[in-house]
Order: C-alpha cells, then structure tokens, then sequence
C-alpha cells in the first residue's frame, strides 16, 4: 500500500517506487513487466521481506512486514517465501541435492535423513531423480533452473518470487519451466515472477506493468488465449 521506495546514495536520492499500490492473493500467478529500471526488482526485494519500502505498507497474510526488524524478516523468509533467479544461484562445489538443502542449512535446520529424502523428492518431483549426486556444471541451464526451483520450495512456501527466472534460457527450456510454475499455481503456491517477454507474461494468470514507479496497468490474462498461444 502506497509503496515508497528511495535509495540514498551520498548526497544523491534515487526515487524509484513512488506510491505503488499492489494487492495480491493467495493462488495468484502475477508476471511483474516494465521497462528497465522502473522497479520491478527493487518492488520484488520488498516482497520478498528482503528489502524493507522506505514509506508505506506491506502486508502479508495480515502481518504488517514493512515495520519489522531483520530478525523478523528472515523468519517470514524461511517461513512463507521461496526465491528463483535469473542467474540460478546455485553453488557449484555442491550437488543437486546438497544446492536444494541450502535454505534448510541457513537456517539451522538439522540436515538428517528425512531432510534429505525431502530434497531427494523435490529433485524428482522437477524431473531430476536421476541426477541428484550430478554438479551444477554437469547440468543444463534449464536443469539448473529446475533444481533452482527445487530449493525455493524446500520450505513450503505460500509465495514464490521469481526475478526472470528464464532469462537466461533458450524458448523451449523457458515454456518447460513455465510449464512447471504453473503447474506449481495450479497445486496453489502463489507466484509473483519478474519478465521482459510478453510470451512468458502470457503463462501467469495476471500481468503487471510498472512504469515510472507505479503500476501502470493490471490485466488479467485469459486462460484461453494461452492455452492457444502455447498448443
Ligand atoms: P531491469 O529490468 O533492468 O532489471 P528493474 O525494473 O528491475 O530493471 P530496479 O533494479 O528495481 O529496476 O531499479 C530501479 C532503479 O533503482 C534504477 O534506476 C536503479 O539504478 C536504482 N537502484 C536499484 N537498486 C539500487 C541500489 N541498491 N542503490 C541505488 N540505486 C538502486
Ligand atoms: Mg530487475
């Protein structure tokens, strides 16, 4: 609610959100789009409670997390929220199954063997049953965006944030992944997912443009018109 958001550099301020009024809800499929620079980012960084508005509300499932301390926010993250990124973000020197233990390790979770039949399932369940002990080199840029996928949901998310999770993928591996985050939507996580590609925008069920730090246009997509455009 009338998100503000400013980066203060030196003397220079950055005004980037200015007033953004957004509501979502639980089973939404929301593909953020704008121009470079307008936002979507720094809007993502402060749904994901890792970045906090400088003015302005923003609540999840009825908490106001605009007014908590760090310690409370890494406590929504590991609770509520799962992170996909262009860039897959997966530590190279560890296995598939060691990447999607991650979160559960950052958070102090004891790893044991239920932990990891947990992220064993999560490997199979995106399709790589059969490359659990394999090294993010050894995969393809989609299967590393899968197992990507895999550890944002290690922790049961309600809400999963994605900043271009295909951007650095072919069109055919992007609709795979597509594919899977709706699939995703469909078993009921919310999804709010940064794109440039109005192809990829055609996926989510609602799509958001910024402009200027604000929203500049909500539309609902029809399901219809999708399932055409991708059959
Ligand atoms: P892109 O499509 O290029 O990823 P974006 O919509 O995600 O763009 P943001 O990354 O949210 O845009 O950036 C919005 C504006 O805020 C830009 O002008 C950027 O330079 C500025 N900005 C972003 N992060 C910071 C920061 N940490 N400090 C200062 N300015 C920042
Ligand atoms: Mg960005």
């Amino acid at each position: 609610v009338d998100l503000v958001k400013n980066y203060y550099m030196g003397t220079q301020t950055v005004h980037v959100l200015k007033g953004l009024n957004l509501s979502f809800d639980e089973g939404d499929f929301i593909a953020l789009m704008g121009p470079s620079g307008s936002g979507k980012s720094t809007l993502l960084n402060i749904l994901g409670c890792l970045d906090r508005p400088t003015s302005g509300r923003y609540y999840l499932a009825g908490m106001d997390v605009s007014q908590m301390d760090d310690d409370q926010l890494s406590e929504i993250r590991s609770s509520y929220l799962g992170f996909i990124f262009q860039s897959y973000n997966l530590l190279p020197q560890y296995t598939v199954v060691e990447n999607i233990e991650l979160p559960l390790l950052y958070q102090g979770v004891r790893l044991d063997e239920r932990t990891r039949q947990h992220c064993i399932a999560l490997a199979e369940m995106v399709g790589l049953g059969d490359r659990l002990d394999h090294r993010p080199l050894q995969l393809s840029g989609g299967q590393q965006q899968r197992v990507a996928i895999a550890r944002s949901l290690v922790n049961n998310p309600h809400l999963i944030l994605g900043d271009e999770p295909t951007g650095n993928l072919d069109t055919r591996t992007s609709i795979e992944i597509m594919q899977m985050l709706r699939e995703l939507n469909r078993l009921g996580k919310t999804i709010i997912m940064v794109t440039h590609e109005n192809d990829i925008a055609a996926w989510a069920r609602r799509v958001v443009r910024l402009r200027d730090g604000r929203v500049e246009s909500d539309t609902r997509n029809d399901s219809r018109t999708v399932v055409e455009l991708h059959a």
